[in-house]
């Protein structure tokens, strides 16, 4: 697994952020099995996806139980609080934030009342109308008389929650027609993964921007952000959730209804860098597309080198099909150490002058005097691959030439991915000669975009591919009416108040 000990390639560095991914979700229903096991195996698998909470929720078919902390999968949970947490069917989410704060209150599955009892939810994704939804709650909020209901009024400030709060439907529907009512008002990037006390639900946007899969137990059934989820708990894959689709799962099998029309936008950084190798969306391999990827960017952009040598782990698939394609043997030039995670002590600034390597080390006698071609999947901001050709220079290489397995990063993503600023983006503004002084590269090659489409065996007009070219298939609200703090502006203080300033005073 490339990413599971929570290591990013773009986190090889104390102080660097790179593209971080935006939640894992996992969903079982399978009577007389242990369901909080599971969804502990299925999030462990996910969690590459998110690494800053973790929650589960079971139901016995009488009570939903929810358990969530801040921090990885297998801090949050002991055996004895999955013994404890009895049910038939249940809920999982590992979370990266993309809208409101990291902190405990944000953590998810979030639950809320509905006129039969109470709803669970777990949502990979970013919303773009949240301001929307906010109007929506608040207008709710009003028509009851201004009482606060659900995590709201605990101080949550996700989209998660507006959805949560917005599931409570009018008395005498049932969560399913909510939901099908709410969904075609929800926009942006989402995978819903959802429960009341007896059914499972799992809905996906209708750009399909994120991956979300459905599994066969012998008793029951799986749904997760990712393929390698299911295999993890020994399920079988039965097929992907549909752009526009919910299905709903209890003891009368699986149903499914389209709440809008499938208009496909699948997010390409999955393939690039954000799934696990061993998944595959919409029929294709991301473990070949990856190295696909790397053929095309040696076909691309050729090299007099002596070897080929990934960034660990993300960048060997790309550095095996480069190698591959130019003749130019394939080999290890770091050794990575597969014990650091985010919980990692970070070292104070005289420690790092000391120039310590915490992640990554160089290999002196495979790079002493080689020319090397180095290959990672993307640059953002650019400080990983500096610190990185640094450190092949200090081994002894006598050349570094760096190539690239996706185009320049120039946009930022609003559907649920945060790469950094566009100011932070190197490639904004800068030409490919400027990036490789500025990280000391002798040379820098990016693939093309036609070629990293092409790597994906997906039609271009199906994927999203906005962060390489400014094209957004879904549309933003103005700046006023986004970003990760839309919904916690009213509560920092020298904030300037927006146009949801009120949202908290009122809900
Ligand atoms: S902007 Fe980039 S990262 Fe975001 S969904 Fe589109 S392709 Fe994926």
């Amino acid at each position: 697994m490339a990413r599971g000990d929570g290591m990013l390639n773009h986190d090889l560095l104390p102080d660097e952020k790179g593209p971080q991914d935006e939640c894992g979700v996992f969903g079982v229903w399978a009577p007389g099995e242990e369901v909080a096991k599971l969804t502990y195996y299925g999030l462990y698998a996910l969690q590459h996806r998110g690494q800053e909470s973790a929650g589960i929720a079971t139901s016995d078919g009488a009570r939903i139980n929810v358990y969530k902390d801040m921090g990885l999968v297998s801090q949050v949970f002991e055996e004895t609080t999955l013994n404890s947490m009895k049910g038939h069917l249940a809920i999982g989410h590992c979370r990266y934030s993309t809208t409101g704060a990291s902190h405990w209150a944000n953590a998810q599955p979030t639950l809320g009342p509905t006129p039969n009892g109470t709803v669970a939810l777990a949502h990979n994704g970013n919303l773009t109308n949240s301001a929307d939804l906010a109007d929506m709650v608040r207008g709710k909020i009003e028509a009851d008389g201004g009482k606060v209901r659900g995590e709201i009024a605990q101080g949550n400030t996700t989209d998660t929650a507006l959805v949560t709060n917005l599931l409570n439907g009018d008395p005498g529907q049932t969560l399913e027609q909510t939901a099908l009512e709410l969904l075609p008002k929800v926009e942006g990037a989402f995978c819903f993964v959802f429960m009341d006390e007896d059914t499972l639900y799992a809905a996906r946007d209708p750009h399909g921007v994120r991956p979300l899969v459905l599994g066969r137990l012998d008793r029951g059934w799986v749904v997760a952000s990712e393929q390698p989820a299911l295999a993890t708990v020994g399920a079988s894959f039965i097929r992907e959730i549909e752009p526009g689709e919910l299905i709903a799962i209890d003891s009368n099998g699986v149903r499914s209804t389209h709440f809008a029309e499938a208009t496909p936008k699948g997010c390409v950084f999955e393939y690039v860098y954000l799934a696990r190798p061993d998944a595959a969306i919409a029929g294709r391999s991301v473990y070949e597309s990856r190295v696909e990827m790397g053929r095309v960017l040696a076909r691309e952009n050729q090299a007099e080198a002596d070897i080929v040598i990934p960034v660990p782990e993300s960048g060997t698939p790309a550095a095996i099909g480069y190698a591959e394609e130019s003749g130019i043997p394939f080999t290890h030039g770091f050794v990575k150490n597969a014990y650091v995670g985010r919980t990692f002590i970070q070292p104070s600034q005289t420690l790092r002058q000391l120039g310590i390597k915490l992640k990554l080390n160089a290999l002196e006698t495979v790079l002493k005097g080689k020319r090397v071609v180095v290959v990672d999947d993307s640059i953002v901001r650019g400080n990983t691959q500096r610190a990185v050709v640094r450190m092949l220079r200090e081994a002894g290489a006598s050349e570094v030439h760096v190539k690239i397995s996706s185009p320049p990063v120039k946009w930022p993503c609003f559907y649920g991915i945060d790469f950094a600023t566009r100011a932070e983006l190197i490639a904004n503004g800068a030409a490919v000669d400027e990036i490789a002084a500025s990280i000391g590269a002798d040379s820098l090659a990016y693939i093309s975009e036609d070629g990293m489409i092409d790597a994906t065996r997906q039609p271009r007009e199906r994927l999203c591919t906005a962060c390489f070219t400014g094209d957004y298939p879904i549309a933003l609200p103005d700046d006023s009416r986004r970003g990760k703090n839309l919904l916690e502006k009213a509560n920092q203080p020298g904030c300037e108040p927006g146009p949801d300033a009120d949202l908290q005073s009122v809900l």
